[in-house]
């Protein structure tokens, strides 16, 4: 029998013949297709600017390295999210402080948030990185009001969310990483979440100093503009230490095509997600939907009272469940560099009963018959 995963790329004759034609054109890295994927991204979300870069993970490291951050400050983030939401801080040498998530949604709780805010003195932290967990959009228009109130600084980590979308108070749909209420988007092409390319990221803003700062962070802090007329053509100055995190173009081609799916693969994960949530109402707890709300649909998530039992018993039938996350906080690296003692006991709770079930537009309808049939099997006894 065919095995089952959690999640899976997709790709099909136009990604692979817009990589061959890459492979035989003048540019491998830092070409065309790069700058073509930055501005249809751009325009895809909502953003003013996008920055390609070679992981998520170092798009984070950007983010914060852009936003300032220094040795010794604080930032805010969910323990329920991958490592790399909270590694990015440690990089440059900041202090991770976990706040609860909200028991429904998963998300990291505004309430949760606001409360180790107002427990500490003024400036204490710097900055807030919610994550749109399982592809479910947070409330950014929320979270910007509080930032406001402290002065800090947000990066959304919509890693799992590209086509996702909220609605802020006005009833305005508020897409994923469209840098209206967060100051910078994050978004990964790791194979499992939407957009293949490998490895890739993309960051969004709407600020021209944040844009310009992430596009010279990338390249090692090198910049040309403007100087050829002075000194020469092949004049370029280093103005501060940075990275070389570029995404290359035979991976910004493969970006391209991908991205024209993304939407018809939302689509269908909300397919897939409405058939789970049909056979398993009143029966098998899942994430809730707030109104107004398109969760993008990375994971599909539910809990359960035995969950390593339905793991084990899912995967005799082939079907390889995953559980995200172990929460970060509890993790050997930060349990002995751990700040604060805020009670993080819902996402403790969650991690016990959690697991993600398949989610890829490519699942067809009898595969999610046999997971769900077997879900409840074991729900049932
Ligand atoms: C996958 C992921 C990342 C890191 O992405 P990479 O592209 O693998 O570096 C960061 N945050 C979240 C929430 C993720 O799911």
């Amino acid at each position: 029998m065919k095995a089952i995963p959690y999640g899976r790329q997709h790709i099909d004759q136009t990604d692979i013949d817009a990589v061959v034609s890459t492979l035989q054109a003048d540019f491998l890295t830092q070409g065309p297709k790069v700058q073509e994927f930055e501005n249809k991204f751009a325009d895809y979300v909502g953003s003013k600017y996008a920055v390609a870069v070679n992981n998520a993970t170092s798009g984070l490291h950007l983010a914060v390295l852009a936003l300032g951050l220094k040795e010794g400050e604080r930032v805010i983030t969910t323990p329920i999210t991958f490592a790399a939401s909270a590694n990015c801080v440690r990089y440059a040498g900041g202090e991770v402080w976990f706040a609860d998530i909200d028991p429904d949604t998963y998300l990291l709780s505004i309430e949760s948030t606001k409360k180790l805010i107002n427990s500490k003195p003024k400036g204490f932290f710097k900055g807030i990185i919610p994550v749109d967990f399982a592809g479910l959009p947070v409330n950014l228009e929320a979270f910007r009001d509080l930032a406001n109130e402290h002065d800090l600084w947000i990066i959304e980590d919509a890693c799992h969310a590209p086509g996702g979308y909220f609605s802020d108070s006005k009833g305005v749909k508020q897409m994923c990483g469209n840098g209206n209420y967060a100051d910078i988007g994050i978004f990964s092409f790791h194979p499992v979440k939407h957009i293949a390319c490998g490895e890739g990221g993309m960051i969004t803003t709407n600020s021209e100093k944040l844009y310009k700062r992430l596009s010279s962070l990338r390249t090692h802090g090198i910049t040309k503009e403007d100087m050829a007329e002075n000194h020469g053509g092949w004049f370029y100055e280093m103005q501060e230490l940075g990275y070389n995190y570029r995404l290359t173009d035979i991976q910004s081609a493969l970006g391209i095509t991908q991205l024209t799916k993304n939407k018809a693969g939302v689509a269908r994960r909300n397919d897939i997600a409405n058939n789970y949530k049909q056979a398993f109402n009143g029966k098998v707890k899942f994430q809730s939907l707030p109104d107004g709300n398109l969760n993008a649909h990375h994971l599909f998530v539910v809990e359960v009272d035995d969950r390593k039992g339905l793991y084990d018993f899912l995967r005799t039938h082939h079907i390889y469940a995953q559980i995200h996350y172990i929460p970060v906080h509890t993790l050997p690296y930060y349990k002995e560099i751990g700040y604060g003692s805020t009670d993080l006991s819902k996402s403790e709770n969650y991690y016990s009963r959690c697991i993600s079930l398949p989610m890829y537009p490519t699942l067809s309808n009898e595969e999610q018959g046999f997971v769900i049939e077997k879900v409840l099997k074991f729900v049932n006894g």
